[in-house]
């Protein structure tokens, strides 16, 4: 008989979560736990708040959801504040466990986390955050390619995506041991404000993703003209919008590119379908670039040995932030950002490429403030992408200068994105 643990991370879904499914088949019992962490709730970098409200209140939305769909299936919720080094031992005490299973994540607060939690108690850490699994790459992590395309080339080459798994159908838990999600109010947050100009009305949960996943795909058929449509501004059909979902683990990848595979055999295949793919191959890559660099990601030089940026002082952020740079279109998305929570992907190129080569302020600044700010935001991908703009990435072709004029010409030239957030 055993009882174990299952701590949820960024993995708050039933299905396809390899994980979870590993916990309940293993043992008798189990426990489903998830730990709020503290130091992203009430501690700040560089001054900014790790988490703001929009990300904060999609998660608790996340979790509800999660807790009765745990419910269903006969289990339950268990929802602390703390710190996880205490926090998962507690329970893992009281309830005389096993062990703890939980997803394995890649950026290096995360893995860090993990080896110390492995100290406390034993644990087994399961892949299922990625399209491709780490274990059947065609490279060992410490060699994984710096540069995208010779990445996607070797994952498209030489690696398979797993098929789905399904959620499990019952699952054995101690009586009465969920309790109530937490409000943000409760944790001293604000509800966030629903801002009529956002692109979507984000609700988090697993039924909101999958939702969202065959509206794009089969009610709208939106993939058919993906790769001419992405790189919009304006309203929520412009984009997959899968992001806030894949960031707190309300879907995987591998659910989106199995329906992709579908959507190509029944309606259509085109570039359209195959780019959305090749965008969660660019997600896999800062995935696996964050789990081969660890802490280098966070440095200011980034994963490059010196310097190669000369930084100017740093006392000019809050106008970027503020969206008061007097760029109109640098204004308007940080305008978005911090109405909504959200930004598009061409607003984020834009907007980092100024602050860091036009305004010369440290990109650590930028990307805690995205930490901050969005609903989507995800280590790897938030601290990548602003590497690789800055050009402190492992990729050798240097920083993305954005030529803001030239954007603002392409994307906005009748300059409805700057007058709606304006
Ligand atoms: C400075 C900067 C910071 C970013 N921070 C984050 C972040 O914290 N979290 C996050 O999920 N994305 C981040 N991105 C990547 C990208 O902007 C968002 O994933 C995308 O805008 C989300 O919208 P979508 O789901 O409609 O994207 P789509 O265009 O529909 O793409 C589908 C999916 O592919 C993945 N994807 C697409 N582009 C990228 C990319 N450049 N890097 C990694 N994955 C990608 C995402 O998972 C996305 O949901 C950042 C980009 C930049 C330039």
């Amino acid at each position: 008989m055993s009882t174990v643990v299952y701590w949820f991370r960024n993995d708050l879904r039933l299905e396809d979560n390899p994980g979870f499914k590993a916990a309940v088949e293993e043992n008798t019992a189990v426990i489903p736990v998830y730990v709020l962490d503290e130091s992203w709730l009430y501690k700040t970098q560089f001054g900014i708040k790790r988490m703001g409200n929009f990300r904060l209140n999609f998660l608790l939305e996340s979790l509800s959801e999660l807790k009765e769909n745990l419910k269903a299936i006969g289990s339950d919720l268990l929802v602390k504040v703390g710190n996880p080094l205490e926090q998962i031992p507690a329970i893992y005490q009281q309830y005389n466990c096993a062990g703890v299973y939980a997803q394995a994540l890649v950026a290096y607060e995360e893995t860090t986390l993990q080896t110390a939690l492995n100290h406390l108690v034993p644990c087994k850490f399961v892949w299922g955050h990625t399209l491709f699994h780490e274990r059947y790459l065609p490279f060992r992590i410490i060699d994984t390619p710096g540069v995208f395309t010779d990445f996607r080339k070797a994952v498209e080459k030489n690696a398979k995506v797993r098929p789905v798994i399904k959620s499990p159908l019952n699952v054995k838990s101690p009586d009465n041991f969920g309790n109530e999600v937490p409000t943000p109010e409760k944790l001293g947050f604000e509800r966030p404000f629903y801002d009529e100009r956002s692109v979507l009305n984000f609700a988090g949960g697993e039924s909101q993703g999958l939702e969202r996943l065959n509206y794009y795909l089969w009610e709208k058929e939106l993939l058919c003209n993906y790769k001419q449509t992405r790189n919009g501004l304006i309203g929520g059909d412009y984009s997959s919008k899968f992001s806030p979902w894949l960031a707190h683990g309300c879907i995987s990848p591998r659910q989106i590119y199995w329906q992709v595979k579908k959507f190509e055999k029944y309606i259509k295949k085109n570039s359209s379908t195959y780019w959305l793919i090749f965008e969660l191959i660019w997600r896999d890559f800062f995935q696996f670039v964050a789990l081969q660099h660890g802490a280098k990601l966070y440095r200011r030089k980034g994963i490059t040995s010196k310097e190669k940026i000369t930084w100017s002082t740093n006392k000019h952020f809050h106008l970027w932030a503020g969206g008061q740079t007097t760029e109109p279109f640098v204004d308007a998305n940080m305008n978005e950002l911090n109405r909504t929570g959200f930004m598009s992907n061409r607003g984020r190129q834009v907007v980092a490429s100024y602050l860091i080569h036009r305004m010369r302020i440290d990109w650590r600044l930028g990307a805690a403030y995205f930490e901050k700010m969005l609903i989507d935001h995800d280590p790897a991908s938030n601290y990548g992408n602003w590497l690789y703009i800055a050009g402190i990435g492992n990729d050798p072709r240097g920083g993305r200068e954005f030529n803001i004029e030239r954007q603002t010409q392409q994307y906005d030239a009748e300059g409805n994105y700057v007058k709606l957030w304006a």
